[in-house]
């Protein structure tokens, strides 16, 4: 979407695709519900998340059938870091990707790059984050290389990416919103040293989010608390990226996707996270043009971050954007932030009656919200729920499917839309 700043045309404002995970077909359907333009997943190998879900074949041309049939498209991770025995089996694979009609290779091993480029030359390659760019130079290298697609280190600042766009033409992609490692983008041990399970191959067991002790060589099997508070430390837990408040300026500097981290991640998550960010690119693609003469001053009202903290996992962090990171960072008191909803229920259809399949216990008197695509939550009382044999009931247990009835009724209520309650202080 393309905004004229004046009627000169001093400059054009581009509001960036939005790039979600879809780690399982309901994600996947979640993600395309809530507003994203394109999708990215890992199919049965050579993807990065091994636990992910991910799609075998037929899975995977169910799912870029069902993307294509929504205007989404569909972006395919093959970015382990490969050993030769990973291999065996690329060319089928690629070729395979090429024949369900996958919109880009997300990939990060110049070995896979190399056999992508000369067995499926249509096949757009995006340069994963595990590549690590941090530079012009990197990034004119590898757009060399013919990848058509940057996503740079979340290592960067805006004044970094800001060189980066003027150096190369490729499109660049830039992580706006999940998980940071404490290492460069998964370029770390710590799994393989501590579980045997390799971060470079999907397995990470993510141990920079446990708790840790001292020892003293001499004193083996005492443990000396290091102590932040009450419940420990987690020296190594870095708070989430969270670059929402800074989308106007990513925009200005000429951003073309923005992603989201989190295939791992549940379907409320991924659900909640892309609405934010949809409702947030289509409020700044409403803004008058003058205000685009300083995107810095630009301010989204305060109710999106509000939004966003509720799906909130470990804090906000604005990384490296501005300055490196320091203590403020990380969250060392615990390994995750306290959560304030809570997933209820998933619309199924809605006909007659507004079928949900409950995630969360439901009893009639709750206070819930239904999640549309707009910011602002619909507030609703449970007024009386009906199974499917035609009971009335008081209460839903989680997998139960029921017709829901509330006070006021659901306004504009569709498949696949969310239905949660909040648990926690605002
Ligand atoms: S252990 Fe933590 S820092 Fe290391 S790869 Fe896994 S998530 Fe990233």
């Amino acid at each position: 979407m393309y905004l004229t700043m004046d009627k000169k045309e001093r400059s054009i404002i581009r509001i960036p695709e939005l790039l979600a995970p879809a780690g399982t077909f309901d994600k996947l359907r979640t993600a395309i519900h809530y507003g994203a333009d394109a999708v990215y997943l890992g199919g049965s190998g050579l993807s990065l998340r091994a636990k992910a879900g991910n799609f075998d074949r037929d899975g995977m041309a169910r799912a870029v059938a069902y993307a294509h049939g929504h205007g989404v498209r569909v972006y395919v991770t093959v970015n382990v870091f490969a050993h030769n025995c990973d291999l065996a089996g690329l060319d089928d694979y690629l070729l395979e990707l090429r024949e369900i009609g996958v919109d880009g290779l997300i990939i990060a091993d110049p070995g896979v790059l190399d056999r992508a480029r000369k067995l499926v030359p249509e096949l757009p390659i995006h340069l994963s984050t595990q590549a690590n760019v941090t530079n012009a130079a990197a990034a004119a290298f590898w757009q060399e290389q013919g990848v058509v697609r940057l996503n740079l280190a979340r290592e960067l600042s805006l004044a970094e990416i800001t060189e980066v766009r003027q150096a190369v033409t490729a499109d660049l992609e830039i992580f706006v919103h999940g998980a940071l490692c404490i290492s460069y983008s998964g370029r770390c041990m710590l799994s393989n040293y501590m579980t045997g399970r390799d971060a470079n191959k999907g397995h990470c067991a993510h141990p920079c989010r446990y708790s840790y002790t001292l020892t003293e060589e001499k004193r083996p099997g005492q443990y000396f608390p290091v102590e932040e508070d009450e419940r420990g430390t987690y020296i190594f837990n870095s708070k989430d990226l969270c670059l929402l408040r800074r989308l106007p300026e990513l925009i200005a500097a000429g951003v073309d996707s923005i992603k989201i981290e989190g295939r791992m991640k549940s379907l409320f998550y991924v659900g909640g996270v892309v609405r934010v960010y949809r409702a947030a690119l289509d409020y700044l693609a409403g803004l008058p043009s003058a205000d685009w003469e300083d995107p810095a001053a630009i301010r989204l009202p305060e109710k999106f971050m509000l939004e966003l903290a509720a799906t909130g996992t470990r804090g906000a962090s604005e990384n490296f954007f501005d300055e490196p990171p320091g203590p403020q960072n990380m969250l060392y008191g615990s390994s995750r932030a306290p959560v304030r909803v809570e997933p209820v229920a998933v619309v199924l259809s809605v006909t007659d009656c507004l079928l949900v399949e409950a995630r969360n216990p439901l009893e009639i008197g709750d206070e819930i919200a239904y999640l549309d695509r707009s910011i602002e939550p619909q507030q609703v009382v449970v007024r009386g729920m009906v199974d499917e044999q035609g009971q009335e009931q008081v209460r839903a247990n989680p997998g139960n499917r029921i017709c829901l009835q509330t006070d006021p009724s659901v306004r504009g209520a569709a498949v696949h839309g969310m239905l949660r309650r909040t648990v926690g202080k605002n």
